[in-house]
């Protein structure tokens, strides 16, 4: 690089000497000749004159001698010429044989009177002259100058012109060396600042204490350098911090790039797999589950959360997979193995259907027994009163135990369901027919409002009764000041949810599902206070525990249809207001299946 640089500037320097030689030179020979040559006319004027009055004055001299000795002391050609032009002497030649100079220039001038000046090519030897003529008593003197005397004069200016010239070069050459060397070592070290930098390594920096424009650059560099490192290390660090809690989970996580290759997997996941992904390998290398590969494809294509479940990522094991879209494509999953808590949800929820069970029989032989008293003989109204307390409450029991094994058996999935299309109406009249009286009982009238007459749904016709039952109980027992029972069926608008694991217990308006059917039971009770809503569904979650134990209710009658729903597809909320009545509204998959 050096000796480029040292080219270049070689090359610049050489130019503007060359220019500067040259235009010094013409200029100062210009200048210089004219100055000569007005020095010369002087002079030769002079001379001239000199010569005219040695001539008129001298008459100790051959005008012959007086010519030779004044062109001599001249250092020019000194001629005499009569008035006629005839030469009468001359320094340089014979003056027989020169020609008549009447007509010359200078000489037509002197013989006028005044002094003659020309410049012109000699007829006699074919150089440029200059001529200057003087008048005299009898004719005119004249001196010829050479004018190549003065080029003869000059030329030592041009050879130290020339000698300055090549001295400047000279230290233009050594300037140049020493420039070239200093920039270069200079800009060298810039070059390998970006070669460090290039090569990864942010430590790097110039250092130049120089505050020219090389400096300046340098410095800013250093500056980027230093900027760059620094936030380099700060994302290092919030990299580290986050692989080291990734790494920490539980969970097992994987990213997954836009173009489906593996980006990340934490230490969970290499566990989790039985080969575990390999960086930039394609996903589907190491898992093959199909519901897994959807679902990430899902998150990454239509940037949604989404959710599934698989059984074959690790064998015997069940995962629950959230793949979430990452802001610059590609998706991020994270996968709980609920093997351990489907477990414990399966032995809990065992021991209650076992518990229940063995609670059966003792409890009927208890109702029986009762009953049987309370049918007999026993007239102390004391021991009635307390006999009707052990019906009472047996019946409860028993309905508590009826109640946690339905639960138990819907949320197992022990409950089998017999799905069949079957039309609103039908579901609607159902439940219509079999609470009517009932409700009358309470004072109270059953209306129907059905907004999609036409529609279908696939469901367990007894299912939904029961869910029907189970909410029509609960307007009945806790809304009977509303006078009215309203049940209906609209065309669900559709709603966000992927899976049936999202069933909201809130009034969210979104609780729908897509080209579904919405059913409903709303009361103009006195209604449910909003704090309250969102917990309705959760067992034994009652608003008033002593009234509804007062009116039998055991706290389930939700629950259980809410375990139902979801056992369809389908989703249950509820919308309730203070003071302004209450709906509960669940929506079922609409029907595909051609009529029969
Ligand atoms: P319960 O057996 O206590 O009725 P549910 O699960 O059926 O249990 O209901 C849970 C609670 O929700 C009830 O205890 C009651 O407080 C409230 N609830 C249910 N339906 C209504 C309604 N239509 N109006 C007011 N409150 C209701």
């Amino acid at each position: 690089m050096r000796s480029r640089i040292f080219v270049k500037l070689m090359l610049v320097f050489l130019v503007v000497i060359a220019v500067t030689a040259v235009t010094l030179q013409w200029t100062v020979r210009n200048v210089w000749q004219h100055t000569l040559h007005e020095q010369i006319e002087r002079d030769l004027r002079q001379k001239v004159v000199m010569f005219a009055y040695r001539v008129e004055n001298d008459h100790q001299h051959s005008l012959a001698d007086i010519t030779s000795q004044e062109g001599q002391a001249a250092g020019a050609r000194a001629t005499v010429i009569d008035p006629t032009g005839r030469v009468l002497a001359d320094s340089e030649a014979d003056p027989s044989t020169m020609e008549n100079h009447a007509r010359r220039k200078e000489f037509v001038a002197a013989l006028s009177g005044s002094i003659g000046l020309d410049e012109r090519d000699s007829h006699t030897v074919g150089i440029p002259f200059i001529y200057v003529a003087a008048p005299i008593s009898g004719g005119a003197v004249r001196l010829a100058y050479p004018l190549p005397e003065i080029e003869i004069t000059d030329r030592p200016l041009g050879e130290a012109l020339l000698r300055g010239s090549l001295i400047a070069f000279g230290i233009a050459l050594l300037l140049a060396a020493v420039t070239s060397q200093y920039l270069g070592r200079r800009l060298k070290r810039i070059v390998s600042f970006a070669e460090r930098v290039a090569a990864g390594d942010l430590t790097a920096r110039i250092a130049s204490t120089s505050i020219d424009e090389v400096g300046q650059v340098a410095a800013a560099l250093d500056r980027t350098a230093r900027r760059v490192e620094e936030n380099f290390v700060r994302v290092q660090t919030s990299q580290n911090e986050l692989e080291t809690l990734l790494n920490s989970m539980q969970d097992a996580v994987i990213a997954v790039g836009a173009d489906g290759r593996v980006q990340w997997a934490n230490r969970r996941m290499n566990r989790l797999l039985l080969r575990s992904p390999r960086l930039n390998a394609p996903l589907i290398d190491s898992v093959r589950d199909p519901d897994f590969l959807a679902a990430i494809q899902k998150a990454a294509n239509d940037n949604v959360v989404t959710s599934a479940r698989s059984s074959t990522i690790a064998s015997g094991r069940t995962i629950d997979v959230t793949a979430a879209p990452m802001p610059g494509g590609g998706a991020v999953a994270v996968l709980r193995d609920l093997t351990e808590t489907e477990r414990m949800e399966k032995t809990r929820r065992d021991f209650i259907a076992n518990v229940s069970h063995e609670l059966r029989t003792p409890l009927t032989s208890i109702q029986g027994y009762t009953e049987t008293l309370l049918d007999g003989s026993i007239t102390d109204n004391h021991v009635r009163d307390f006999l009707e307390i052990i019906r009472k409450n047996a019946a409860r029991m028993s309905r508590l135990t009826e109640d946690l094994l339905t639960l138990a058996r819907v949320e197992s999935g022990e409950q089998r369901f017999d799905i069949q299309r079957v039309s609103t109406d039908e579901l609607l009249h159902d439940a219509l027919e079999s609470f009517r009286e009932v409700a009358r009982s309470y004072g109270m009238e059953l209306q129907v409002d059905n907004a999609a007459p036409d529609a279908h749904v696939d469901a367990d016709r007894e299912a939904i009764h029961q869910i029907f039952s189970n909410l029509i109980e609960n307007a009945l027992k806790y809304a009977a000041s509303g006078k009215e029972i309203v049940l209906g069926a609209r065309l669900a608008s559709g709603g966000t949810a992927t899976s049936a694991s999202t069933t909201g217990t809130a009034s969210s308006p979104s609780g729908t599902i897509a080209n579904g059917v919405e059913f409903y039971v709303r009361d103009f009770g006195p209604g449910i206070s909003s704090e309250h809503v969102p917990r309705l569904f959760e067992r034994f979650y009652r608003v008033d525990k002593a009234r509804s134990r007062e009116s039998g209710g055991t706290g389930l009658g939700l629950a259980i249809a809410k375990h139902i729903i979801i056992a369809h597809g389908g989703m249950i909320r509820a919308e309730s207001e203070l003071n302004h009545g209450s709906t509960f509204l669940f929506s079922l998959p609409a029907s595909h299946a051609e009529s029969a």
